[in-house]
């Protein structure tokens, strides 16, 4: 991968720099729901405001359709925000308006509102990029989606650089891909083996041990003869799932999936459950056992490094949430190299309070699976090459 300019090659000091941010915060009763992606981009504000900088904040916030909505308006992040850096943010209501020059850090209204934004128009990237003399792309989470302000509007100025958040996400996720400490462990959980499986192949090229759980273990196990139940399953990517594991038997992977399991009749918080061994008829898997968290707590144990990427269980519903629990607890406790994948396994280990504990917690879903796929994400490739300088 080619090494890409960041903000400490960046000479900030009397320009004013747009910061693609991803402030796409949950939003509820006109308030900022969950700061962690606002206390995300701080380290970069900062240091652009702190070495004389202006930093023209830009970000969307949910899917408004290319239309002005004040459901989806960004007023209530700059309120959230200005808490949280400690200093004024002045609010533009309109993400084209020339932002006011005295103001040090300044949030645009939600780039969204405007249709251009999503299909990467040109003249509404240059109307953006018109605002600011560099750009400084920090949005991790919006970097798979070329968008005129993750990527199109790149191209209008001298230098475009990586923030603080985009150069730690793509150098730990970047590590796990080219040079893994050794033992490397991934385990794989969540609903679906058709989002992953590109992912899953690509690992195969780099782990020791692959560890799978959740509603995807069914299909796995479904595609080699074990019984399931009524576990969710996809039925159209048996053959996918049986050409991964006999792919784990040639590399010699170790390969472990769920040996005993929780299982229910209905997905309902209070159902009667079970443990057991085998999966009978009518029942459905809705987490790991005891004798599976034991066997994956040893792998853990055993690593060097260790990408966890989707929870173990229906982990939203208490009863189900032990696997997904335990295997967090673990790797907290473990000296490897811990680096969790966005989406619902950094909202679980926020949710065990143990997101301190690991290594790296990426702050992006979709943009940290495509980057493991070992796609060139739009909103890195248009960075400046390190090289070229
Ligand atoms: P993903 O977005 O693919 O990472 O999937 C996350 C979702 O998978 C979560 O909402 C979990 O509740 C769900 N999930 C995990 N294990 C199971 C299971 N055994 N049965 C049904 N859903 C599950």
């Amino acid at each position: 991968m080619m090494k890409k300019l960041t903000l400490r090659n960046l000479v900030v000091r009397n320009r004013r720099v747009l910061v693609r941010v991803d402030f796409n915060v949950p939003i509820q009763d006109g308030k900022v729901a969950d700061t962690t992606r606002l206390a995300a981009s701080i380290p970069t504000i900062r240091h652009i405001v702190d070495n004389g900088g202006r930093a023209i904040l830009v970000s969307h916030l949910g899917r408004p359709d290319g239309k002005k909505d004040p459901r989806y308006s960004l007023a209530p992040v700059a309120k959230a925000l200005e808490k949280l850096v400690g200093k004024p943010v002045a609010f533009v209501e309109d993400c084209l308006t020339p932002p006011p020059e005295a103001a040090p850090i300044v949030l645009l209204e939600n780039v969204r509102f405007y249709p251009e934004e999503e299909a990467n128009d040109e003249a509404f990237a240059r109307k953006l990029a018109g605002h600011a003399h560099v750009f400084v792309n920090d949005a991790f989470g919006s970097a798979h989606r070329a968008h005129a302000s993750t990527a199109g509007v790149a191209k209008f100025f001298p230098k475009a650089v990586a923030g603080f958040l985009m150069e730690k996400e793509i150098e730990h996720l970047g590590r796990v891909l080219e040079k893994p400490e050794r033992p490397f462990v991934a385990i794989l959980g969540g609903a679906k083996v058709s989002d992953k499986i590109v992912v899953i192949e690509k690992l195969l090229q780099r782990v020791d041990a692959l560890l799978v759980g959740g509603a995807m273990a069914y299909t796995f196990m479904a595609a080699m003869g074990v019984p399931v139940g009524s576990s969710r399953i996809e039925r159209d990517r048996l053959e996918v799932a049986k050409r991964i594991v006999d792919e784990t038997g040639k590399r010699k992977i170790l390969w472990r999936r769920p040996m005993d399991h929780v299982v229910v009749r209905e997905l309902k918080q209070d159902a009667e459950r079970e443990t057991v061994k085998e999966i009978p008829e009518g029942w459905m898997g809705v987490d790991i056992g005891p004798w599976t968290i034991d066997e994956f707590k040893d792998q853990i144990r055993a690593a060097k490094t260790i990408l966890w990427n989707g929870p173990l269980g229906v982990f939203e519903m208490e009863p189900f949430a032990t696997g997904t629990r335990e295997i967090a607890l673990a790797l907290a406790d473990s000296r490897a190299t811990t680096i969790i994948g966005g989406g619902d396994s950094a909202a679980a280990v926020v949710k065990f309070g143990v997101a301190d504990k690991m290594t790296h917690v990426s702050t992006g879903g979709g943009a940290s699976l495509e980057f493991l796929e070992g796609k060139e994400l739009p909103g890195v490739a248009c960075l400046t090459d390190a090289e070229t300088r």
